[in-house]
């Protein structure tokens, strides 16, 4: 697990890496200044406040339930004020209706059909809270299955939709995950190039400002690559909080262990 001074210096690195990326885009990118969101999934609030300590404002989480948990934590409110919580998980209505109460609440990245902008706007209405909600449009650039997101064919209806149907929604970019693992050696992440003329196809369809549009795109193996393709918004985690145990898929649950210690079948306690 990273210590103080690791996330510290590793901030720092990414840091540094970010702004030279920045500076090898092309002279006449239209853009905004890339925002590192520091992925914090699975840490402890400690490593939040120490990154926080660092400057970082932006945080993102991917589980509705540890964001809610960890932006009402009482360290977190107390050393954190003007701390910036991204959600950039599964949109799953329940859960993401919690977030939205959330005072430090910045962003919902992974928005994906109308409904979901249709429920996100009603939601926010109601809630009478100031301003409007921020909001990013999440495209499946790489048209697995398993990743979420609007088919890139359809970016454009829906970012139209939020921007004449959802008075109480911010539109601010696109936001790709991609695939996993990709080998830059072999030249520019195919999905970042999707995600890069699928902003323009939405940009001239709608004609938007194109240095108002972000795109969030790149994560901790590839960020700065990503900036160098057009990302605002780069999300890093295990880069700064070291890396996550993998999900403890083989372990039994506890009720199917009980369970066989009561049938007899549990071999090792026999
Ligand atoms: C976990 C996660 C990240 C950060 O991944 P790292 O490889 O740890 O940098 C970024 N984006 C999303 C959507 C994630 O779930």
């Amino acid at each position: 697990m990273a210590g103080k001074n690791e996330i510290s210096s590793a901030i720092k690195v990414v840091r540094e890496k970010i702004e030279a990326a920045t500076k090898r885009r092309p002279d006449n990118f239209p853009g905004i200044e890339p925002t590192l969101v520091a992925v914090s999934k699975t840490k402890p609030v400690d490593m939040i406040i120490e990154a926080y300590s660092c400057g970082i404002r932006h945080f993102g989480e991917n589980y509705a339930n540890e964001l809610l948990e960890k932006a009402q934590d009482s360290q977190v409110l107390e050393n954190c004020k003007d701390i910036r919580w991204h959600y950039i998980g599964q949109f799953q209505t329940k859960n993401i209706r919690k977030l939205l109460g959330l005072q430090n609440l910045h962003m919902i990245e992974t928005l994906q059909s109308e409904k979901n902008a249709t429920f996100l706007n009603s939601t926010w209405e109601r809630l009478t809270k100031p301003g409007k909600l921020q909001v990013m449009v999440q495209v499946n650039t790489s048209g697995e299955d398993n990743k979420n997101g609007c088919p890139p064919e359809n970016a454009s209806d829906l970012v139209k939709f939020v921007l004449e149907k959802c008075p109480h929604l911010q539109f601010c970019g696109l936001m790709t995950i991609g695939a996993y693992g990709y080998d830059t050696s072999k030249g520019p992440n195919p999905d970042f190039l999707r995600l890069v003329s699928c902003k323009e196809l939405v940009v001239s369809n709608l004609g938007l400002d194109s240095s108002q549009m972000g795109l969030s795109m790149g994560m901790s193996t590839d960020y700065e690559h990503a900036i160098e393709l057009g990302s605002t918004n780069v999300r890093v985690g295990s880069i700064i909080f070291g890396a996550r145990e993998p999900p403890k898929k083989n372990v039994l649950p506890v009720s199917t262990v009980e369970n066989q210690v009561v049938q007899g079948t549990f071999k090792r306690l026999q």
